[in-house]
């Protein structure tokens, strides 16, 4: 009896790409053994060293029949379905609605003029939301933590329906390769600060919106004294250690977190509210290792997808704001653009939750670089000096022709984008398995994209054996700012 497992599109490259895979079996252990032992890349990405699941990663039965399946002897039958979810959730929600009906902030002392009576008409004559609603956006603050992918939807509707007061925090600048999603920006903001870009499309959608613009880095040290003034949160980031920030500094100051991520065709969205429900830790208690999720920058996002979840995530700010409708609270909201669908997953309220549960350890902000992984040792390759060598070397060793194996690491996709001549092409990820294809005695030069898959492979090269490895620093993106400017980015 054939199960399908479902794999999430972030562990999919360490199983041939794959989005579902046929294994059978008659327990949830069984399959998922035999899924390790087919795929081994995947093994450590789904056990930790003792052979239990990883807490990072939970596996459900069915979209309904949601159970713990570190009961790894949970019986399968024909017709079931097993679907890895890089969270944990399950259980009911700690309250049936959670919102506070009557919104996050009142209405009194505050009135429309004309102009705004005209302009938000078509939500005056909603019963639900009428006068009264307006006005309570308008007295509202929302706080969006970057301006790009989805905070340009998120500010672009937010001013729209008439928010009173928008705080953006970026430190970023306006690059061609944002404008394929980054709606907020446009061709001729190429150069300019994302904040200041942001700031002009706010107001020439709504000059009745207050803009105050935070042009920072995010961090322990000024995240608190940023969000304190706002009365909504909403996470628009796009790595790890900032989305436990966040989320820690929304459970310390009591305010609710509305919460989108995505990656390439799939996006997820939930609001995370200490106070009424989960939190972000209660679903993710660990972050995956480094590099086990790449970032958009590394995997890319087709430009609708950040449109959709952060509309989702502005409606849910003004829902929360004005009291109407059944938040996102103890709910994961999981979308797939290439099947058109979304799924709901029950997330519950973990009582160990190191922040929001009964006897939180985690009490001030801490360090989330740290946390996460990332700067430690086992992040980063470090080669030696003689390992590495820089784009105008490799230059003068083409130019004299000296023999060598120019050996790209990225994936074939990639290098139909650019890539240099005469270059052997074996993914990072095949390389153990194809490394019989490389000349032990040639010197090599490995290369990726910036230079981190290509430091990888050039440490396992030297551990094989092979004596001449040497790494492009930069990548190709580096070759092409020095060498070639001719050569295209991505
Ligand atoms: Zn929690």
């Amino acid at each position: 009896m054939g199960i399908p497992i479902h794999i999430p599109t972030a562990l999919r490259q360490y199983a041939n790409n794959q989005n579902s895979i046929e294994i059978e079996g008659d327990t949830v252990g069984e399959i998922l053994t035999v899924l390790a032992d087919s795929y081994p890349d995947l093994r450590h990405h789904l056990f930790n060293d003792d052979g239990n699941l990883r807490n990072f990663v939970n596996v459900y039965v069915n979209d309904d029949d949601i159970r713990y399946l570190k009961q790894k002897e949970t019986e399968l039958k024909p017709g079931d379905a097993v679907t890895i979810v890089p969270a944990v959730a399950g259980g009911r929600p700690v309250t049936e609605t959670g919102a506070p009906a009557q919104g996050l902030v009142s209405d009194a002392n505050v009135t429309l003029s004309k102009e705004e009576i005209e302009r938000y008409s078509r939500h005056l004559i909603i019963p639900e939301m009428t006068m009264t609603g307006q006005k309570k956006l308008k007295a509202a603050s929302v706080l969006i933590i970057g301006t790009g992918g989805l905070g340009s939807p998120l500010a672009l509707y937010l001013a729209a329906a008439g928010i009173g007061k928008i705080g953006l925090v970026d430190f970023d600048v306006v690059d061609a390769t944002n404008l394929q999603r980054q709606i907020i920006h446009g061709t001729n903001d190429i150069g300019r600060s994302k904040l200041e870009s942001a700031r002009d499309g706010i107001a020439n959608i709504n000059p009745h919106v207050e803009v105050e613009t935070y042009d920072t880095f995010i961090n322990s040290d000024n995240a608190l004294d940023l969000m304190r003034p706002y009365d909504v949160i909403i996470d628009g980031t796009d790595n790890f250690p900032t989305r436990y920030l966040v989320n820690d500094a929304c459970v310390l100051l009591g305010k609710p977190n509305v919460y989108g991520s995505i990656f390439r065709f799939e996006g997820q969205a939930s609001v995370f509210w200490a106070e009424k429900g989960p939190c972000y830790r209660c679903l993710y208690p660990e972050p995956p290792p480094p590099g086990l999720v790449p970032s958009c920058a590394e995997g890319g996002v087709i430009g609708v997808l950040p449109g959709i979840i952060g509309v989702i995530q502005a409606t849910e700010a003004v829902k929360l704001i004005t009291g109407i409708g059944e938040p996102l609270i103890g709910r994961l909201l999981l979308y797939n653009a290439l099947t058109m669908s979304f799924r709901e997953l029950r997330l519950r309220k973990d009582p160990d939750c190191p922040i929001c549960g009964e006897n939180p350890t985690v009490t001030e902000l801490i360090d989330y670089q740290q946390f996460c992984g990332i700067g430690t040792d086992e992040d980063q390759i470090r080669l030696e000096p003689e390992q590495e060598i820089s784009p105008q070397e490799l230059k003068t060793l083409i130019d004299e022709g000296t023999p060598f194996t120019l050996l790209d690491v990225r994936e074939d996709y990639e290098y139909e984008i650019c890539n240099l001549p005469n270059a052997t092409l074996i993914p990072i990820n095949q390389l153990e398995r194809r490394v019989g294809e490389l000349d032990r005695d040639a010197p090599i030069v490995a290369l990726c994209r910036t230079g981190p898959r290509s430091a990888r492979a050039t440490k396992f090269l030297s551990e094989a054996g092979f004596n001449q490895v040497r790494n492009l620093v930069g990548g190709i993106i580096g070759w092409a700012d020095t060498v070639d400017p001719e050569l295209p980015k991505y």
